[in-house]
């Protein structure tokens, strides 16, 4: 197999794109599906201050390097879950990471709030998930704000994309369909939220990750069962088999065909917590609600 760029000994075939690359020619595609990501959604330029959540995983590590390389300032920010035997292994990668770079990091305690996860997991009966996944959001949100940066960047690929809009259809769930977007615009006491891998696969990172020999966490959180999510990327990657191309037309129509009529359709009435100023459904924010304010 040659490599469809420069008729070099190919290293990935990748059949989603009908091509085959060297090394070096598939660490240029990768970039360029990234910068093609931040073009085509007005995401940020040069100018712009980029705030990335990292959380030691391939996926942001890999948007974090990524981005430097293509020369935006880009800080990362780490919140330390408080996970024993998981929480300290990441943020050393993080470290390590930033340090390697020379990269500004900003680390979070949660445990300093009285709100670490396993803190959390105790005070609630339902599983603790979607709850860390608020708490992460609000603090990613808070700290950007406070510290004036412009956009929120995370590091979910083009999988992650795919089987939450896959779950999303599946159960109609409307209002989740209206925020899916590789871009949020900013509101009042809300960042501008991107999604600069939303164009590249897990396997496409993965592969990124190895040749650019990056070291992340590879662990999985011990709370964590997001088997739906795991189900869902299971067949799409089945359908992705079978007729290459699927994942990406699949949400790229959502994108232009539908996306569109429901943004014009949104109704936001969101309202803001009494305490904290975040915007909210009820009165007081659930991060509020876990820091004992009722
Ligand atoms: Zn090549
Ligand atoms: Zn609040």
């Amino acid at each position: 197999m040659k490599c469809t760029r420069c008729k070099k000994e190919a290293e990935v075939e990748l059949k989603s794109h009908n091509a085959a690359f060297c090394r070096d020619c598939f660490l240029h595609f990768f970039e360029n599906q990234v910068a093609k990501a931040i073009k085509t959604h007005k995401m940020f330029s040069k100018t712009d201050r980029v705030l990335i959540a990292v959380s030691g995983g391939k996926d942001s590590l890999t948007l974090w390097n990524v981005l430097l390389d293509l020369g935006y300032e880009a800080d990362g920010l780490f919140i330390n879950l408080g996970i024993d035997g998981f929480s300290e292994v990441a943020k050393g990668k993080v470290e390590k990471f930033a340090q390697s770079r020379g990269a500004k990091l900003i680390t979070v305690n949660l445990a300093d709030d009285g709100i670490s996860i396993p803190e959390v997991k105790n005070k609630i009966r339902r599983p603790v998930c979607s709850l860390c996944g608020q708490v992460k959001r609000y603090y990613f949100n808070m700290i950007g704000l406070k510290n004036g940066y412009n956009v929120l960047a995370t590091g979910h690929n083009l999988d992650d994309e795919v089987s939450r809009l896959f779950s999303n259809v599946l159960h109609w769930n409307m209002e989740y369909l209206e925020d899916q977007s590789p871009v949020l615009p900013d509101e009042e006491g809300l960042l501008k939220k991107v999604k600069p891998l939303y164009r590249v696969t897990e396997f496409d990172t993965s592969v990124y990750a190895f040749f650019k020999g990056l070291d992340f966490v590879d662990i999985e959180c011990p709370f964590s069962k997001g088997a739906t999510f795991t189900v869902y990327k299971k067949h799409l990657n089945q359908i992705e088999f079978f007729s290459p191309g699927t994942k990406i037309d699949f949400y790229q129509g959502f994108l232009k065909k539908l996306q569109p009529i429901m943004a014009d359709d949104k109704n936001d009435s969101k309202n803001r917590c009494k305490i904290c100023g975040y915007p909210t459904f009820s009165d007081i924010c659930s991060v509020c609600r876990l820091k004992g304010y009722r």
